[in-house]
């Protein structure tokens, strides 16, 4: 294939949604009753819309032909049987799937074969155990999405800690925790650590952008074994691996990166889990950067990825293609299996929790149509084409904003592109307090359309913390870019758009927050007020 240095499409529209035409005007009459919170902002009066790329993605024709297919079926309705062979499919079997999907798509009638193949497939020894297995060992749990997942296993392994070693302190190291995966392991009292890359912050040249890239979505390896020998192995009941690394900004992680964690876990018996919500995107990654990689197919990247971990959560709203649907996975009978089951199986112990909070597990909290969408969702995301596209047309972002001098951060990662808002705001009189990356994304709503996300003092809550605390907070806009949603009309008027207010920041008023300062999670629900000269 020729390289162009610009995205080659992989897709057309099939159904296109009109965008409604909107007044400076009436968008400025909506910021004032919504407080100025992007998050409380109509989506339907927006142009462009990189809140979050969370469910938010635009489903292949494949996955909405699978809707209709779905079964809303109480107990073992069939997307449960072919989301659990779809998972195995796609972390276990690399160039091999079954694609069993495709009975059911093409209306196969032969009963015998439909037991063999699908209802009665009894297996054990990998992510999901069938048939009987996962009735006596239950090891795979599909939720309603990532956080759910986070909240059943911490929830549950939290008291089996705390009954055993009623004493301890107990970590959970990881290259980078998402806010909620932080936010559950610290509710049920373990100790969430983050170990950045130590090159997270070198400067990256532009020029190099499609040649190499220095993954620095890693996991500290020197920080993280020095911790395992101060604190003590035992201490540490998982390790925790983030790809792509989504608080970091969403960088990836090397092949080599997860060999060495997991060898540093094996060697002390500790279980090795992933937040694999982008294990698509980083694979592809992998695949065009890492040494040896580049003639490996994305299912065998995949593949081998998860031959080293012993679990993972996952939110199917990413990677999923899906607009819903999460999961917790565990190797049958493996170093997880073994350290929680002291006290009864610990699959058993995650199925009641499972069955209390979300549902019964063939369902776990999703409609059987959404679980056809993910099961389809799962073949479609690992396609090269889109995975190309998709990862060129962020770079291809960040690439045109730091041609005409905006301070983006390079290179981008796979899913959001990130503005460094200290560099945007240098030479004028924006102090951190003033909350600069607030007062920029109001006015892009304000006068483009356009819905961004600050990640700095204002989300991070620098005013309300400790000296020490303020300094790990970043200040970062974010833009989080759809899955299979915009095209590069879509990204060059964005570039225009952050580009002229760019050069016009000296407009970009100060803001205040003006209701609930001290709320928890207050990015989520305070109200704020630019300070207009
Ligand atoms: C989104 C996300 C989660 C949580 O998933 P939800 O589906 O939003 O609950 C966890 N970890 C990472 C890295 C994420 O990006």
């Amino acid at each position: 294939m020729y390289d162009l240095g610009v995205p080659i499409p992989s897709k057309k529209a099939h159904v296109v949604r009109n965008i409604k035409e909107v007044s400076q005007a009436q968008r400025e009459k909506m910021l004032k009753d919504t407080e100025y919170s992007m998050f409380s902002f109509p989506a339907d009066m927006l142009i462009l819309d990189f809140l979050s790329d969370s469910g938010t993605s635009t489903m292949t024709d494949l996955q909405w032909a699978a809707i209709i297919h779905g079964d809303e079926a109480y107990g073992r309705n069939r997307g449960y049987y072919i989301l659990l062979d779809a998972i195995r499919d796609t972390f276990e079997r690399g160039n091999q799937p079954k694609k069993v999907i495709n009975l059911i798509l093409s209306g196969e009638t032969n009963v015998d074969r439909l037991m063999n193949e699908l209802y009665l497939n009894s297996f054990e020894g990998g992510f999901v155990n069938g048939g009987v297995h996962q009735l006596k060992r239950p090891n795979a749990f599909i939720v309603p999405q990532g956080r759910c997942a986070e909240y059943l296993l911490f929830s549950t392994i939290a008291p089996i800690l705390k009954k055993k070693y009623p004493k301890k302190e107990f970590y959970i190291p990881n290259n980078g925790h998402f806010d909620t995966t932080e936010a559950n392991i610290a509710a049920v009292g373990l100790h969430p650590v983050n170990f950045f890359s130590a090159n997270l912050f070198e400067e990256f040249p532009i020029d190099k952008i499609n040649l190499t890239n220095p993954f620095k979505g890693n996991m500290d390896i020197k920080g993280l074994k020095l911790f395992i020998e101060k604190e003590g192995e035992e201490t540490i009941p998982l390790i925790y691996l983030t790809i792509t690394n989504n608080t970091a900004a969403g960088q990836p992680v090397s092949m080599k990166n997860i060999k060495e964690v997991s060898e540093i876990a094996r060697l002390h018996d500790i279980p090795l889990f992933l937040d694999a919500c982008r294990y698509a995107e980083n694979a592809y990654f992998i695949k065009e950067f890492e040494q040896g990689y580049h003639n490996k197919s994305i299912p065998t990247i995949v593949k081998e990825l998860f031959s080293y971990v012993d679990g993972f959560t996952i939110s199917f709203k990413k990677d999923g293609l899906a607009n819903m649907g999460g999961g917790l996975f565990f190797k049958d009978k493996g170093v997880f299996h073994r350290k929680f089951s002291g006290d009864g199986d610990i699959g058993i112990h995650l199925k009641e929790k499972q069955i209390s909070t979300f549902g019964n597990d063939s369902y776990g909290g999703l409609s059987g149509r959404d679980i056809m969408a993910l099961a389809a969702g799962l073949y479609e995301v690992v396609k090269e084409p889109y995975l190309r596209e998709r990862i060129t047309q962020v770079r291809d972002f960040a690439k045109k904003l730091s041609q005409k001098g905006v301070p983006v951060v390079l290179p981008p990662g796979g899913h959001a592109i990130y503005l460094n808002i200290d560099k945007f705001f240098a030479g004028t009189d924006m102090k951190i307090e003033d909350f600069g990356g607030v007062g920029f994304t109001i006015e892009l709503l304000r006068y483009y359309g356009i819905r961004a996300c600050e990640l700095g003092p204002f989300a991070f809550e620098w005013d309300n913390k400790s000296p020490k605390e303020r300094e790990g907070i970043l200040n970062f806009v974010r833009f989080a870019v759809p899955r299979n949603v915009y095209n590069t009309n879509h990204i060059d008027y964005a570039v225009a758009a952050i580009t002229e207010l760019y050069q016009n920041k000296e407009k970009i008023p100060k803001v205040k927050i003006s209701r609930g300062a001290k709320l928890r999670l207050r990015h989520f629900q305070s109200g704020l007020l630019p300070l207009y000269k």
